[in-house]
C-alpha cells in the first residue's frame, strides 16, 4: 500500500489460551504510537474452540459482519486445535481467511543479535486458501481394514496471485531473491502446477517485466529445512503451498530462537489480519510467561500493510532494542520477566 489508510478500525479477536495474553500487548503498542497515525478504534470480537465449547459456535456471525463492515484490519490471538474431531467445530482462522480471501500469509523471520546464534533474515509466504487445508478427508473400512483420504487441492488462481505476492515482496528486499518450495518430484500434478504457475508470473503481460531483477531457484521441501538448519542465511523470500508454509515457518521459528518471536499478517486484496505465528500454547497459559512479541510485530506488519510504514518502524526498532539490550526478555529467550514487563519495556521505547 503506498497511501496510508486514514481509517484505523481494529477488530480484535484473542480467541483461545496466550491469545488472550498477547493481543493486549499489540494494542497497547499500536496506542503507544499516539497522534502519528488515525486514531485507532478497536473493536473487540468473539471467536475460538473455548467459545465453541460454551456456546455451540467458533465464528459467530456478528463478527464476521463486524469484520466485513465495520472494521478495516484484524489482529488474531490464537486458536486451540482439538487433537481429535470435534463435532461440530471447525477452525474459527481457516474460516476467517477463507470469509475475507486472506489468500496470503506473510512470515518475516528474522534473528536479532542476542537471542540466537544464527542469522536469519526471510520472509516466508505462505498460500492461505487451498492445499490440504481445504479439509475434505474421508474414511472407508475396506476388507484390508479402514483407509482414509485426503484431497489436496492446488489452483493455478491461488498459485498465480501468492507467486505475485512473493515476487512483488522480493522485488523489495535488497537480495530480491525467491525460492519456491514443492515436492514435485512426487506430487508431479499439484506441486508441478504450483511451481510452474509460480515460475510463469514474472512473464505476465500485466507483470510487464517488473519482477526481472528477482533471481528465483527452488528447493524440495525436505530438503528446504534441511537447508534452512545448516545455512539459513542464504534464504531471502520463500513461497510454498499451504501445508509445506506452515511446516517450515515453525522451524524458521526454532532458528530464531522462539516461536513467540515470528508475527504474520493474513493479507488479502482488501483486508489484512495480524496474527503471531505460535499457537494458543497450552502448557504456558494462565502463567503470564508468554512472549508478547509476536503479537506486537504482527501489530507493526498490520500498519505497514495499510501504508503506516514509519509508525511501524517505530514498533520494529522498539522491540529490536529491547531484545539487543537483553534485560527483559520472557523465559522461552532465557529471561524471567513477564508478558506484562516485556510489553511495558517496548511500549516505553516506542
Ligand atoms: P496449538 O495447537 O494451539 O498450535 P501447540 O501445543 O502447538 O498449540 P504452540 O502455541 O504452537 O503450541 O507452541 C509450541 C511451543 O512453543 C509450546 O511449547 C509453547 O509454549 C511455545 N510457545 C509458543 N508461543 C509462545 C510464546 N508467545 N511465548 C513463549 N512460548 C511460546
Ligand atoms: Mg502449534
Amino acid at each position: 500500500v503506498r497511501t496510508a489508510s486514514k481509517k484505523l478500525t481494529i477488530g480484535m479477536i484473542p480467541a483461545d489460551g496466550i491469545g488472550r495474553e498477547v493481543l493486549p500487548a499489540a494494542q497497547r503498542a499500536i496506542e503507544a504510537l499516539g497522534s502519528s497515525i488515525p486514531k485507532p478504534t478497536f473493536v473487540p470480537l468473539l471467536a475460538g474452540f473455548e467459545l465453541f465449547t460454551r456456546t455451540g459456535q467458533a465464528l459467530p456471525e456478528e463478527t464476521v459482519d463486524s469484520l466485513k463492515h465495520e472494521c478495516n484490519a484484524a489482529m488474531f490471538g490464537a486458536v486451540s486445535s482439538p487433537s481429535r474431531k470435534v463435532t461440530g467445530y471447525s477452525s474459527p482462522i481457516v474460516a476467517l481467511r477463507k470469509k475475507l480471501d486472506l489468500y496470503a500469509n506473510v512470515r518475516p523471520v528474522k534473528s536479532v543479535d542476542g537471542t540466537s546464534g544464527r542469522k536469519v533474515d526471510m520472509v516466508i509466504v505462505r498460500e492461505n486458501t487451498e492445499c490440504l487445508y481445504i479439509k475434505e478427508e474421508t474414511q472407508t473400512t475396506t476388507p484390508a481394514g479402514k483407509e482414509a483420504r485426503a484431497t489436496r487441492l492446488i489452483t493455478e488462481r491461488a498459485s498465480r496471485r501468492i507467486g505475485q505476492m512473493a515476487f512483488e515482496i522480493a522485488l523489495n528486499r535488497p537480495n530480491r531473491h525467491l525460492t519456491i518450495v514443492h515436492k514435485s518430484n512426487v506430487l508431479s500434478v499439484t506441486d508441478g502446477l504450483f511451481r510452474e504457475t509460480v515460475r510463469a508470473v514474472p512473464k505476465l503481460p500485466e507483470v510487464g517485466g517488473r519482477y526481472d531483477a528477482v533471481t528465483v531457484d527452488e528447493q524440495l521441501v525436505d530438503s528446504m529445512v534441511y537447508r534452512m538448519f545448516r545455512e539459513p542465511e542464504v534464504f531471502d523470500v520463500a513461497v510454498a503451498p499451504n501445508m509445506y508454509g506452515d511446516i517450515i515457518s515453525d522451524a524458521a521459528a526454532a532458528l530464531v530462537g522462539s516461536l513467540g518471536l515470528v508475527p504474520s499478517v493474513n493479507a488479502g486484496d482488501s483486508f489484512v489480519m495480524g496474527e503471531p505465528v505460535h499457537g494458543s500454547a497450552p502448557d504456558i497459559v494462565g502463567k503470564s510467561i508468554a512472549n508478547p512479541i509476536a503479537a506486537i510485530r504482527s501489530a507493526a506488519m498490520l500498519l505497514s500493510h495499510l501504508g503506516h510504514h514509519d509508525a511501524a518502524k517505530r514498533i520494529d526498532d522498539a522491540v529490536d532494542s529491547v531484545l539487543r539490550e537483553g534485560q527483559v526478555l520472557t523465559p522461552d529467550l532465557g529471561g524471567k520477566s513477564t508478558t506484562e514487563e516485556v510489553t511495558e519495556a517496548v511500549v516505553k521505547r516506542i
